[in-house]
């Protein structure tokens, strides 16, 4: 069971065209990026300027919610004064919930419209209760009964429609039969699609989105998987929703898109943040640009493929989560690496001569709760390595263990001396070619005699001639990475996923350091986005897929901005959690509040309760069911007032907005889940 011609490699999915207005995805169309409108669609002059402004940046498919008929009436004249603005090339999406009327209405002036299948015709109050098959079929069929005329009045204008499942509003009758699971969610959409079959109605476009990456990418890949066995190619519209805003948003957003962007997958793509929505475009424009690149290259196998037996797919199942089982070993005593401890962080010091700044760097009270936990620093020559022997005497450095990165001119005899000086914290990690068993017999030797350890970065293509000499040393105190990742090196999760098999066949559990080395200095904010995206893709795809135990973010410019990213993206990943999760929604015309200013108060508040979710939801209407699994909900109840949530029960309604943070913080209080901030802390939180 696959989802992707090759998990070590990107080859697009072919799916069929689908024409929203003028704009055509899918098939081998480039990728298109769209966004949403946070107006009250109702404003029809605001909804036009969002518009606008979107579709300027770079936005090729604007969507706008359309809540009731009346909204859906004003997607008219938002149509004809965008087109009379200059912008009738692009398509409109009319976003519905629950209501068929307002579907009905807004499908007359709008390129595309996205309907919900767990709330289309549907109540908004979900329910527990148990279905028979023969209550499930006449649910079927009361569906078809109300989904048909939207379908049939489609495929009579022309439009398009998305089947837009969401993992938190998914219908009674799925929940009772599948749960809130990746199967519920993809047969969730198969029910509407098998109703526009029905009507051969094929201008289809699917979602499957979560506001947990690992569930999304799950979600995605087991529809294609069936649609694949169905010959179905529909083309696919990626998001995570709920992702939140500024770096954490963008690491979830890169986390589900790109990861699937990567495999193969993916038409057309939203990144939700809880921002203006125009900040979403350059992410999504340079996921979109990543990806292309990595479609551009020839179906041919990369060198890390090509010398090996091994076929293009793993033995991992990509459907359901399972951490690759790794052999514990002890960095040291406060840094264990095994199957029960979180991923360690590793930060990149560059050259001996930058260590004592980057230590005192690393010494803030900012990092107490994400601390470096290794330090990378480069050694080229016998001097670097006196120059290290010196700083590390003098200097205590607020790290549990130092990786020394070892140039091509070391050798194992060279580095014996520190190993000597440094007592058991220390792993030399080097390059090794397939010319290289004799040097690799020789430094694992050397680490050996020592009890330090030896970070293997496999050369691409090696494999095969290494395989014998790794067979008769053993895996006792090897670690296995990779350099050659990142944009220029092609499928950089691939090629860890290569080096994953490769452990396999050679029986290691040896632990797998994940390491982001793109050459990018992360010196402007772009360029940092940039480092962003890639590392969230290749660190947070892989912790998806169960490899990784030890990870490194490497720019040298920031050490502590490296540092809190690594800790983001493992957060992101659900890998290993420092601080409080946030879900919240990305605002829309249903919002009650100003969602940014809010989740930044919030933030501010709580952003020290680790491993508590607070989900923070603009309205009652999808917020409770979208915001999955948090602990507490912060949710617009109507204007000026918010509901409180424990779990999926509100427990505090219409609350006065001015006393919802308070009433809020009590509330976690009460469920034994609140801690005073240190004061290192308060100073982190924005
Ligand atoms: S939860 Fe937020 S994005 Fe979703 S419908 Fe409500 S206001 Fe709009």
């Amino acid at each position: 069971m696959s989802y992707c011609a090759s998990r070590f490699r990107t080859v697009r999915r072919p799916s069929v065209e689908v024409k929203v207005g003028s704009v055509a995805l899918g098939g081998a169309n480039p990728i298109r990026v769209q966004s949403m409108t946070t107006s009250d669609t109702q404003d029809i002059e605001a909804t036009v300027k969002q518009s606008i402004a979107l579709a300027e940046v770079g936005c090729e498919i604007v969507r706008v919610t359309a809540p009731n008929v009346p909204a859906a009436k004003c997607l008219k004249d938002i149509r004809a004064r965008l087109s009379a603005a200059g912008f009738g090339h692009v398509p409109l999406v009319a976003d519905i919930h629950f209501l068929p009327n307002a579907a009905m209405e807004a499908v007359e002036h709008v390129e595309k419209v996205r309907v919900n299948p767990g709330n289309y015709a549907d109540k908004k109050k979900f329910a527990v209760k148990e279905y028979t098959d023969a209550d499930y079929d006449s649910e079927l069929q009361r569906l078809h009964d109300s989904f048909s005329p939207l379908v049939q009045r489609c495929k009579q204008l022309g439009r398009a429609m998305r089947i837009g499942t969401n993992h938190g509003s998914l219908s009674d009758r799925i929940m009772n039969r599948y749960g809130d699971t990746p199967l519920g969610m993809v047969e969730s959409a198969l029910e509407f699609v098998r109703i526009c079959e029905s009507h051969g109605f094929h201008d289809i476009v699917l979602s499957m989105k979560a506001s947990n990456p690992k569930v999304m990418i799950q979600a995605y890949r087991l529809l294609v998987e069936k649609m694949d066995r169905a010959h179905r190619a529909y083309p696919l519209h990626l998001g995570v929703t709920e992702a939140g805003d500024g770096e954490d948003g963008r690491i979830k957003s890169a986390i589900g898109i790109g990861s699937l962007l990567f495999d193969g997958l993916g038409d057309t793509i939203r990144v939700s943040l809880t921002e203006d929505s125009v900040y979403e475009i350059p992410v999504a424009r340079a996921l979109a640009d990543k990806a292309m690149s990595l479609w551009a290259i020839p179906p041919a196998l990369p060198a890390n493929v090509r010398n090996t037996n091994i076929a293009e797919t793993d033995a991992v199942d990509p459907f359901t989560f399972t951490r690759r089982e790794v052999a514990p070993i002890v960095l040291s005593p406060r840094a264990p690496v095994g199957p029960e401890q979180p991923p360690r962080v590793i930060v990149a010091a560059g050259l001996v001569s930058r260590l004592p700044d980057v230590a005192r760097a690393l010494s803030q009270p900012q990092l107490k709760d994400t601390p470096a936990e290794g330090l990378l620093v480069r050694v080229d020559t016998p001097s670097d390595l006196a120059q290290l022997a010196d700083i590390v005497r003098d200097l205590p450095l607020p790290v549990e263990f130092l990786v020394l990165e070892t140039g091509p001119l070391l050798t194992a005899q060279d580095v014996a001396p520190m190993l000597m000086a440094e007592g058991g914290r220390l792993v030399l990690a080097r390059r090794f070619g397939a010319k290289d068993a004799g040097l690799l017999r020789d430094f694992a030797a050397t680490v050996r005699a020592k009890g330090h350890f030896l970070a293997i970065d496999l050369e691409a293509g090696a494999e095969a001639a290494l395989a014998p000499t790794l067979r008769a040393l053993g895996e006792a105190h090897l670690i296995f990475t990779r350099t050659a990742t990142g944009a220029t090196a092609g499928h950089a999760v691939g090629s860890y996923r290569h080096l994953r098999e490769f452990l396999r066949e050679l029986g290691f559990h040896a632990p797998v350091w994940i390491r982001n080395t793109t050459a990018t200095a992360a010196r402007h904010e772009a360029a940092f986005l940039s480092k962003l995206l890639e590392a969230a893709i290749l660190t947070g795809g892989s912790l998806c897929d169960g490899l990784g135990d030890l990870v490194s973010i490497e720019t040298e410019t920031d050490p502590v901005r490296a540092t809190k990213l690594a800790y983001n993206v493992l957060q992101g990943a659900g890998g290993r959690i420092s601080k409080t999760e946030f879900v919240a929604c990305p605002s829309c015309g249903r919002t009650l509040f100003d969602l940014q200013t809010t989740t930044q108060r919030i933030r501010a508040q709580t952003g020290h309760l680790k491993g508590v979710k607070i989900a923070i939801m603009g309205c009652i209407v999808n917020g409770p069911g979208e915001m999955a699994d948090a602990d507490f909900g912060y949710v617009g109840g109507a204007p000026g007032k918010i509901n409180l949530y424990v779990g999926k029960n509100c427990v505090q309604y219409n609350i006065p907005q001015s006393e919802a943070d308070a009433r809020l913080i009590a509330l976690i209080r009460e469920h034994g889940k609140w801690v005073d901030p240190e004061p290192h802390q308060v100073a982190a939180t924005p």
